[in-house]
């Protein structure tokens, strides 16, 4: 019988698997978890092997402080007591919030949250209010009326804060001072519909991101190619709860204390600043088509997809090249202009 031997030929595969191994690019670190009342997942491309492990910590780090439905956070704090000192993460993005308020208009108030209860969001206990509560719920947010004295805030009579509208991208925000120390060359990190894009990967490739389908919220309707940013949407599917044939969502508008109802089904911004693009993308929701497109173009430092229940999408300049529609969506592509 012949005897097997390794010898030379064997000697050369093994060296060159050897040598194939050590140029392929190495993969990301990768982990998803729950935080923030959604399913995370974040993809950390070189840097150091914690990063990920990093990352979830700080998003549950403020989670812990921001959710106001933990009675031990410092929102939920405020909300009980109407004035409280809070830490520095709490103190920044209450100020962020505030500033962009400022900026939204009525579209956007993080005072919503009496009503987000009333409606029974949080909790899932949904009930419709009669339009005498609705009077009273509208009449508790204004935001404009928060004081601030460095650290300690205080509300006002009958105001509770919720930074649903927020949070995330503030987190994906902070997420970069870490994926900096920690040297990462790149990362996408998926915080639950606000996605944000670090550095460059490392085979050169763009990013590419989905935008959900609300019909089928797991799948797209189409792709965003980019270089960069923090990619949020906002729409109806994500919470929303039905009665009598009537859809009410999480999404209200602070004049009415009402569920938004205007025809749009998700607005999708593209902005370098996570808390911005957050914000925006509940505002210009609550705005709707027409005023969401001013609004556009008096700023114009984001980009915009809106989709419409009449299968309209519509994109703004900056981001109406580089989005790709998904075969077998017969949605109609228009282009909004500076
Ligand atoms: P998002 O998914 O980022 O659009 O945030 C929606 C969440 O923000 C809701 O679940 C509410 O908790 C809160 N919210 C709803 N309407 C508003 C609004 N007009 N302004 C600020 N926050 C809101
Ligand atoms: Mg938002």
């Amino acid at each position: 019988m012949k005897k097997r031997t390794f010898g030379a030929t064997g000697a050369i595969i093994l060296l060159l698997t050897v040598i194939l191994c050590s140029c392929a690019k190495a993969e990301p670190h990768s982990a998803s978890f729950q935080s923030m009342d959604t399913l995370m997942t974040v993809k950390v491309y070189g840097g150091d092997s914690d990063l990920c492990d990093r990352l979830q910590q700080r998003i549950a780090e403020l989670d812990a402080q921001l959710d106001a439905t933990d009675e031990n956070s410092e929102i939920n704090q405020l909300n009980q007591k109407g004035t409280a000192k809070v830490s520095d993460d709490t103190a920044d993005i209450l100020g962020r919030s505030l500033q962009l308020s400022g900026e939204l208009g009525q579209a956007f108030d993080i005072t919503v949250y009496p009503a987000v209860k009333a409606w029974g969001f949080p909790s899932g206990d949904y009930h419709i209010p009669t339009d005498e509560e609705l009077k009273k719920l509208a009449a508790r947010i204004d935001d404009t009326a928060i004081k601030s004295d460095h650290h300690t805030f205080t509300l006002p009579e009958g105001a509770m804060l919720d930074l649903g509208a927020v949070a995330k991208g503030y987190a994906a925000d902070q997420c970069d001072t870490i994926l900096k120390e920690g040297h990462a060359e790149a990362a996408v990190l998926n915080l639950g519909g606000t996605i944000r894009l670090y550095g460059k990967k490392p085979d050169g490739s763009r990013f590419s991101v989905g935008v959900a389908d609300p019909d089928n919220p797991a799948g797209y309707f189409g792709y965003l190619s980019c270089d960069g940013g923090t990619v949020a949407t906002s729409g109806g599917y994500e919470r929303y709860f039905e009665k009598d044939g009537k859809r009410y969502i999480h999404i209200l508008d602070p004049t009415t204390a009402k569920p938004v109802e205007n025809g749009i089904l998700s607005v999708t911004i593209l902005c370098d600043d996570g808390t911005a693009a957050d914000a925006l993308s509940t505002a210009l929701f609550v705005m709707g088509l027409d005023k969401a497109t001013e609004y556009y173009r008096a700023h114009r430092d984001f980009d915009f997809i809106i989709l419409t229940d009449d299968h309209s999408v519509y994109l703004t300049e900056g981001v109406y090249d580089e989005f790709t529609l998904c075969d077998g969506y017969d949605f109609h592509l228009k282009k909004v202009d500076r």
